[in-house]
């Protein structure tokens, strides 16, 4: 059956807010208590587990999931090898857990991963839009001994399954793409073995870094409509690139569907980011004040466009003008009339 329809048939389950489930016969059953399980969660992870092609498990956010991934597979003194120009959280996080012992090293994913006991992908990353060959770097990363790890956010399961590309754990901040309305904070991570999500599935239990009912159930009504969403964003999104390319004030614009030789090997589609630059600080200030449709907002993969200039969080891992932005559902004209006027034609 295509995923399409997988996705879309039947009905998501009734969002039961329990935190306990009576024993039956003086014996716990499997919901018995809601951070080891819950109805709605075990639904959400069959069918991102299916996806994927794994065993997944849901966290209370994208940065609850790395966490929990960085705390319960490795140990102190542990290298950590992570994409730069991927999400500046993923790094910070992993600095600030450098006090327990680990140490990080960022990396270009377009090139060969450094030797470390785990490497860390972000294809499309979020904002520099870079895409690694997968197959090569996570065959060199094996080599090497590392634990691989893709987030996969910006993509989705429809667009890329690197866990066939030989990745142990996709990570997700469903927050995004998959549930897709900008309305709940949830993570995923999917493991390709049974005994990794054990281990990870213990450490949840043990530090309740766990997704409530109510996220899961809006990522699993959202998901019913994943695969128009990603066409239909990336689609606009291809188009609007395109656009801005060939517009006076845009110095630069980052979208591996322009014409990346190695994106085009793994994907049909590209999904919903991009990032260009303007002149200067003040010339994406002024981007940002001026839009009339477009949301000046943080996040992605909503079915709201949002665009925002990043140096505010990342100073100087950006260029000062550097805009983001998000393709969202609206039509196509209507979104580059807004960038059209903001940028000042
Ligand atoms: N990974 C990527 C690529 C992201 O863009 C984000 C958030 O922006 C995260 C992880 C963290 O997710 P969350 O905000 O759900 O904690």
């Amino acid at each position: 059956m295509k995923r399409e329809t997988e996705l879309a048939r039947g009905q998501v389950p009734s969002l039961d807010r329990a935190t306990i489930h009576p024993f039956v016969d003086a014996t716990p059953g499997p919901f018995f208590y809601q951070r080891m399980a819950h109805p709605v969660g075990v639904e959400a992870e069959r069918l991102i587990g299916e996806l994927e092609g794994g065993d997944a498990l849901l966290f209370s956010s994208g940065s609850g999931a790395t966490t929990a991934l960085l705390l319960a597979m490795l140990k102190p003194g542990a290298t950590i090898a992570v994409a730069d120009g991927g999400y500046y959280g993923t790094v910070g996080l992993m600095r600030d857990l450098s006090r327990w012992g680990l140490e990080i090293e960022p990396f270009d994913q377009t090139g060969e991963p450094p030797v470390a006991d785990l490497v860390w992908f972000e294809p499309c990353s979020n904002p520099m839009l870079t895409f690694p060959d997968l197959d090569v770097a996570i065959g060199q990363a094996h080599a090497s001994g590392a634990i691989v790890v893709v987030d996969n956010t910006i993509l989705s399961p429809l667009l890329l399954r690197p866990l066939e590309l030989g990745a142990d754990f996709v990570l997700h901040s469903g927050t995004k793409m998959l549930a897709g309305h900008h309305d709940a904070l949830i993570g995923v991570v999917t493991c390709a073995r049974e005994e990794d999500h054990r281990r990870l599935l213990a450490f949840r239990t043990a530090s309740g870094i766990v997704a409530a009912p109510d996220p899961a159930w809006l990522m699993l009504r959202g998901m019913k409509t994943l695969a128009l969403r990603v066409e239909r964003e990336s689609a606009t999104a291809l188009e609007l690139a395109r656009r801005l390319s060939g517009h006076s004030k845009v110095e630069r614009v980052r979208y591996p569907g322009l014409g990346d030789p190695i994106a085009e090997r793994y994907v049909d589609a590209f999904g919903p980011l991009l990032s260009f630059d303007v002149a200067d600080a003040e010339a994406a200030a002024h981007v940002e004040r001026s839009l009339k449709l477009i949301e000046n907002a943080t996040s992605l993969g909503g079915v709201a466009s949002t665009l925002e200039a990043r140096a505010r969080y990342e100073g100087s891992r950006v260029p000062p003008g550097l805009l983001r932005l998000s393709v969202g559902l609206e039509d196509v004209d209507d979104l580059w009339g807004d960038l059209a006027q903001a940028l000042g034609n």
